[in-house]
């Protein structure tokens, strides 16, 4: 691992949110200071997390074509799959390591940081040294094949303090957020944010099968009436632009919602799901899009294969993911 690789005991140290000391727009000289700063810890490896318990920060460095920075929302493309000399994409990416910690953030509501360095392809990119550029949700990951022609995975990063003024925020009706919820785990404490949107299109679906689960049938009762959650098949935002159209929207319990959205469960062309052994339930006035179900099977499974939601390697402990980018100054 060479000089990149810090010392396990400094690697375990893992520290997410906000750095004290160092407020967005904070600026790095280089690496080695943005490593002391602990913004971003390893001095090469564009990801710091792990498979575990997630990412904490990142660096945006130009490693990568299929990278698309908007400011706010930054479609970040994963690590692995390249050659080390050309820098070329060789092969395809895993949903392991870094990956599979950014993925994590996804699933856990954990923000990471992004870092921008001078050698990053963008606008937003700083002239010289390295900028912290704020928190950033983890929104979204799937697969699909890049420039290259090989898988590459792709995370949907949104900013934290602009979340207000996020793209698509006009379509929604209904949004309950809860942002910077610190839990505490031990001497640190963690910041989550979870953000559960409707339209008047889930609305609708969600009355067209009376809050009832699309793949188990249950309907959850409280007091305050039903509880069910939507999921567009095919994401409305860049870059997916999937339609806001009932054909395109899923009626699930929460633990259905989660499972298929993170590709745990697939959905054949037949609306059978084989996970589960039922096919998705229909409901009158409610047909759903084959087009979209076959976008969601094709972009959200592990490694293109079925996935199973398994837990890392126990020795998967290695913090700081290597990446081709050079030592930079
Ligand atoms: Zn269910």
């Amino acid at each position: 691992m060479g000089m990149a690789r810090q010392s396990d005991k400094e690697a375990k140290e893992q520290f997410f949110g906000e750095v004290p000391g160092y407020p967005e727009g904070a600026t790095f000289l280089n690496r080695y200071e943005l490593s002391q700063s602990r913004v971003h810890r390893p001095l090469m490896a564009g990801i710091c997390g792990s498979g575990l318990s997630g990412a904490e920060s990142i660096v945006l460095s130009g490693g990568y074509e299929d990278d698309e920075d908007y400011g706010d929302v930054v479609i970040y493309t994963g690590h692995g799959g390249n050659d080390l000399e050309t820098k070329k994409q060789v092969r395809d990416q895993e949903l392991t390591r870094g990956n599979l910690a950014l993925a994590h953030n996804s699933l856990a509501g954990i923000p990471v940081r992004v870092i921008r360095g001078h050698r990053h392809r963008s606008p937003f990119a700083p002239k010289t040294g390295f900028r912290y550029d704020g928190l950033y949700r983890v929104e979204d990951y799937w697969c699909e094949r890049g420039k290259s022609g090989f898988l590459i995975w792709r995370f949907r990063l949104v900013k934290l303090s602009s979340a207000g003024r996020e793209q698509g925020e006009g379509d929604a009706v209904n949004e309950s957020r809860e942002p910077y919820r610190a839990i505490s785990g031990g001497t640190r404490d963690r910041i989550v944010t979870r953000v559960i949107r409707d339209t008047a299109t889930t609305l609708q679906v969600k009355r067209l099968h009376d809050s009832t689960c699309q793949i188990c049938g249950v309907r959850l009762e409280t007091d305050a009436g039903a509880y069910a959650e939507a999921l567009h098949l095919r994401p409305l935002e860049p870059p997916h632009n999937g339609p806001d159209t009932p054909e395109n929207v899923l009626c699930l319990c929460p633990n259905h919602r989660v499972l298929v959205e993170h590709g745990a469960l697939t959905i054949e062309d037949d609306l059978f799901v084989p996970a589960a052994g039922t096919r998705l339930r229909t409901a009158k006035g409610h047909t759903i899009g084959q087009e979209y179900v076959r976008y969601r099977r094709e972009h959200y499974r592990r490694n293109a294969e079925p996935v199973r939601l398994e837990p890392p390697a126990e020795n998967d402990d290695d913090l700081l993911y290597e990446d081709p980018e050079l030592l930079e100054d």
